[in-house]
């Protein structure tokens, strides 16, 4: 860590170095859980770290609201924060760093010259390009300048929620910054991108320790998200699909179906289009830490079609629709096979198409249904 960060709140940095090799080992197999790796992995994080090759971190803060920061840092998970500053060399980072002006403009460049080729280049916010980029400067330069250099020193680049991933709020119409993600600045580098609104903290620890590790990006989907936590819709494993299923929705923020917990869908639910992970790992280890965790329906954030793009009470239509969970009982009585078994094994087999086929039906049947034409995410 840099001799800036060394100046951290003391009860920080103790808690940081008061992990015992107990708990350190528990939480990097935690770590390595969380994006998908066996425990050998979680040691082999914990034995790179014990011996010092700790990733140096240039962490970048363009156009934000510090929100993906404060999301790392408000973990409770076991002293997530302690982790990560004991995991990590976090040599540049504007929010958490003690020095300022041109000490720390002076320590950004030191750390990046000696690790030239390995550090980790972490962006958070959008990039603005208008106006020759004169709407970011820090220091006296443009952030497109910054990031163009840092980019090109760095060992691989995250770009750290949807502002820094897709432009998000900041390049919301009608975008008079002329703000864009780190990815379409530095177009034919490869960005991995952690987009949320808040980024989810463990999707950006699981790849910075899988590079620190074992010196590899994970694999990427076309927007360059890690497949291990942007494979799957928050449809898939929502906690009341089986309301979406049965039929059963909220219809108002308020009414009975809201406080029965009903699906969200009629309110604006872009779960069914959106890839992410929330659904499964909870913010900052709180149960039901998460927009339809406490009745709200998902944003889209982690699309760049979907969030601040399309009006939040407009419904999406189904991506990769699932069928319903509940079917009648598969086995007849006396090892025949009823009539109903059959047909039931046959919608098992055309599931996609039988889903989609319910879903339609379920939200048709209903002559009140609001809510804007469906849009289709990209
Ligand atoms: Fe969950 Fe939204 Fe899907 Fe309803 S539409 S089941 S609230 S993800």
């Amino acid at each position: 860590m840099s001799p800036s960060l060394s100046a951290l709140p003391p009860a920080v940095r103790a808690a940081a170095s008061g992990l015992d090799r107990r708990n350190f080992l528990r939480i990097c197999t935690l770590a390595a859980a969380a994006i998908g790796l066996p425990a050998s992995a979680g040691r082999a994080f914990a034995e790179a770290v014990a011996a010092g090759r700790r990733p140096s971190v240039i962490w970048l803060s363009f156009q934000e609201c510090t929100g993906c920061t404060e999301s790392l840092l408000r973990t409770t998970h076991p002293a997530l924060d302690e982790l990560i500053l004991d995991l990590i060399s976090l040599d540049y980072h504007e929010t958490l760093m003690a020095a300022s002006g041109h000490l720390a403009e002076e320590a950004r460049m030191a750390s990046m010259e000696e690790n030239r080729g390995k550090f980790i280049l972490v962006t958070e916010g959008a990039t603005p390009l208008g106006e020759n980029g004169n709407y970011c400067r820090i220091g006296g330069r443009t952030a497109v300048d910054i990031l163009e250099e840092a980019a090109e020193m760095a060992g691989a680049i995250i770009a750290l929620g949807s502002c820094a991933s897709f432009g998000g709020l900041p390049a919301a119409h009608p975008n008079p910054t002329g703000a864009t993600g780190t990815p379409m600045v530095l177009a034919g580098k490869t960005v991995v991108t952690i987009p949320g609104c808040p980024a989810n903290p463990y999707n950006f620890l699981g790849t910075a320790l899988q590079y620190a590790t074992f010196g590899t990006l994970p694999a990427l989907d076309e927007l360059g998200r890690p497949q291990w936590a942007y494979g799957r819709t928050i449809h898939e494993h929502c906690p009341r699909r089986a309301h979406f299923d049965a039929g059963r929705f909220a219809e108002l923020f308020g009414d009975e179906g809201h406080r029965q917990g009903y699906c969200l869908y009629k309110l604006g639910c872009k779960g069914p289009a959106t890839h992410a992970n929330c659904s499964v790992q909870h913010f900052g280890e709180v149960v039901d830490a998460w927009p339809i965790g406490v009745g709200h329906p998902c944003f889209g954030c982690t699309e760049q079609a979907l969030a601040f793009r399309v009006p939040l009470h407009a419904t999406v239509d189904i991506q990769r629709p699932t069928p319903p969970d509940t079917y009648p009982p598969l086995h007849a009585e006396k090892g025949e096979v009823s009539p109903i078994a059959t047909g039931v094994a046959g919608a098992v087999v055309g599931a996609v198409a039988a889903g989609a086929w319910m879903a339609t039906r379920k939200l048709d049947e209903d002559p009140d249904r609001t809510g804007a034409p469906g849009k289709k995410a990209e």
